[in-house]
């Protein structure tokens, strides 16, 4: 099975308002989904017909609620307990805007955190693959997903980073080797400290090259939303475009394609294929109203439209 982690999930509801009436009464109608991004990639992988096994912290009457989402949509799952309660995060769709409110998480204590990384080591004996997403709640150390990344490649399994920031810093600069990490053009750049943008592969190639932080990476992919992605696999650099068929909900799109990565490196698929399956994934997504849902019958469309060029 494919091992999905979510340190930091929530229980995500959203309202639809055809206007926001500021300081003053708005009656709405919730839907509720267990969120956060590694539950979003478990939904995708689902879809992509793998089996998977979604894990992380859960706590309090929204860990519990959050349990009973997971079963309603199927998501198998062996989540760690702690004390605090789970998050809620509120997203507001109205008048064409996406009006976000995210509670920061509960704090983790240094038991809860050992606990789970007891019970994580067991689940990793299980893994085909392992993917790591999102931010890490309070009370948890920067460091975390790089110890999280090292047992797994301990134990010889391959594991997808895709978190940004001191997280993803930490586990750079410790010398822990995912087999993956998806940044996006902004992450890349707030990394490496430049603004460049996807006309600029060539100076991005050399900045990463001579970056050691990035060194025996298998993959590191840049994706660039409706621009694609590039992607740089030891010596080799490929560009990846997609057909320009307009999107309806981009959000989630970054962990469909992790999905899709994962789904595609378990299937020992050449590097072509893997990049096509990817992209499409990351792409379908954008193009399904749900977050982390693909639009699977235009699978054949966009698999076969998706454009992988070596540079
Ligand atoms: P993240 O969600 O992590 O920021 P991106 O926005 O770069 O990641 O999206 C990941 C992938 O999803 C892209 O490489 C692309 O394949 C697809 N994608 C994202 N946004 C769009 C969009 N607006 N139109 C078409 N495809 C998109």
């Amino acid at each position: 099975m494919i091992l999905t982690v979510t340190m930091n999930p929530s229980i995500d509801t959203r309202y639809q308002l055809s206007e926001l009436i500021v300081d003053d009464v708005n009656r709405v109608q919730p839907m509720k989904t267990a969120g956060g991004k590694g539950l979003n990639v478990s939904r995708v992988l689902m879809q992509l017909g793998d089996e998977v096994l979604a894990t992380g912290l859960l706590g309090g009457h929204m860990g519990a609620y959050m349990e009973e989402l997971m079963d309603r949509d199927g998501i198998p799952h062996s989540f760690t307990p702690i004390a605090g309660e789970t998050r809620i995060c509120l997203n507001i769709l109205h008048e064409g805007n996406q009006t976000e409110l995210l509670e920061g998480g509960p704090e983790i204590s240094t038991a809860e955190l050992g606990a789970f990384e007891t019970a994580y080591a067991a689940l990793v004996g299980r893994a085909s693959c392992v993917t790591i997403s999102g931010s890490l709640p309070a009370g948890v150390p920067a460091d975390c997903y790089a110890k999280l990344v090292r047992v797994a490649r301990s134990a010889g399994v391959p594991v997808l980073l895709d978190s940004s920031g001191a997280p993803l810093d930490a586990a750079l600069e410790s010398r822990a080797r995912p087999t993956l990490v998806k940044p996006n053009l902004t992450e890349i750049n707030g990394l490496l400290g430049t603004s460049f943008t996807t006309d600029q592969l060539d100076e991005l190639q050399q900045a990463l090259r001579s970056d050691k932080r990035f060194e025996d990476i298998s993959w590191v992919v840049v994706s660039a939303g409706a621009a694609g992605s590039i992607a740089f696999r030891g010596e080799r650099t490929y560009r990846v475009t997609q057909p320009p068929i307009p999107a309806v909900n981009a959000t989630g799109s970054g962990d469909a394609t992790i999905a899709g990565f994962a789904h595609a490196i378990v299937g020992g698929n050449d590097d072509e294929t893997v990049l096509r399956i990817a992209n499409t994934c990351g792409k379908l997504n954008a193009m399904d109203p749900q977050t982390g849902h693909l639009a699977m019958e235009h699978w054949d469309e966009v698999y076969g439209a998706v454009k992988v060029t070596e540079l």
